[in-house]
């Protein structure tokens, strides 16, 4: 629910309505304009009661808005959010670039390929270390030893580390860890997301394989409800009918989020296709809807990488991938 405060409210009449929303468990959320103060309401607004609210003299309007979302929600924050990874910042035209393998497998790897990759102009290091593999015979990641290698690889390279988190008891190993990763697989751990929330510390939220925009901006509620508003949102594919690709990268995603939320939205068209050669033509389509930057899968061997090598780019590939996206970013599409 959104209250709109008429100029110059009186004061004690406003703390009292303050009080009394806030006495019946409702958190209020100012915004100010330049002209007006915006009130948002979250909690159970169904108890309040709108008719006695617009009466009051300090309101000029009431409006039940439909989205559940407050934090997340551009209604409330119509600027967009940059966020801040170490030096690099996210979001509102700044275009970021993540690249690095599937799996953390080697210090040697991961100092090669973020040589590599920085080259190409990535300026974020992406590497996994705990791995959520569908099955338990799979290569599970090096774990925390996976994660001393990435502060290794950054200290190297100067580049900022993404990996992802699967579960609250591995919190204690991503202190240095730069943006902090909820895979698709974890979208809806809400004890993990609620636990994010109370860092100060940047995040990196995957869509779900099979969750809609909506409970993609819910997820993130969770992590900004909590107090930490430094949220990526990432498209990384959603299941299908289709099998001839992994997922299916759902673009229309992109423009429709940064309609409804003022977070950065990336794209991650190497889990969206699965498959290396589909790569460089989606990381263009996603530049070109108007992505805040892509992450990408690259490998310096993709035959023999510990997971995901089908659709791991080599660092030559992603060099070429790289170029042709900053021909396309000037004409990308930048909403109305
Ligand atoms: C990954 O980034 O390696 C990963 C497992 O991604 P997703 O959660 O999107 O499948
Ligand atoms: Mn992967």
């Amino acid at each position: 629910m959104v209250v709109l405060l008429k100029q110059n409210p009186d004061k004690k009449q406003l703390d009292g309505l303050v009080q009394w929303l806030e006495g019946i468990k409702i958190q209020v959320h100012m915004s100010e304009g330049l002209h007006h103060t915006i009130m948002g309401l979250v909690g159970d607004t169904s108890i309040v009661d709108i008719d006695l609210l617009k009466a009051l003299e300090i309101v000029e309007d009431v409006k039940r808005i439909q989205e559940p979302y407050k934090n997340a929600n551009r209604k409330f924050h119509p600027m967009d959010t940059v966020v801040n990874v170490g030096n690099v910042k996210v979001g509102d035209g700044n275009f970021t670039m993540i690249a690095g393998p599937c799996s953390v497998e080697s210090l040697e790897q991961m100092k090669l390929i973020a040589k590599e990759v920085k080259k190409s102009g990535a300026n974020m290091l992406r590497g996994g270390a705990f791995k959520p593999r569908t099955s338990p015979y799979a290569f599970q990641g090096m774990r925390e030893k996976g994660i001393e290698v990435m502060i290794e690889a950054r200290k190297e390279s100067g580049l900022p580390i993404v990996s992802e988190i699967m579960d609250p008891s591995q919190l204690q190993f991503f202190e240095d860890v730069d943006l902090i990763q909820v895979g698709a697989r974890n979208m809806q751990n809400f004890e993990l997301l609620k636990e994010l929330g109370k860092l100060r510390k940047p995040i990196l939220l995957k869509r779900g394989l099979a969750n809609t925009l909506q409970e993609l901006l819910m997820s993130a509620e969770y992590i900004m409800a909590g107090g930490n508003e430094q949220v990526i949102l990432c498209e990384r594919g959603i299941r299908t009918f289709e099998t001839a690709t992994r997922n299916t990268l759902d673009l229309s995603a992109v423009p429709m989020l940064h309609s409804l939320t003022h977070l950065p939205v990336i794209v991650d068209p190497s889990h969206g296709t699965g498959i290396a050669k589909l790569v460089k033509p989606l990381a263009l389509a996603a530049a070109a809807v108007g992505a805040d930057g892509l992450i990408i899968e690259v490998h310096n061997d993709p035959a023999h990488a510990a997971s995901d090598g089908p659709q791991s780019l080599t660092p030559e590939a992603f060099d070429d991938l790289a170029k042709a996206v900053n021909n396309i970013l000037p004409f990308a599409y930048k909403g109305e």
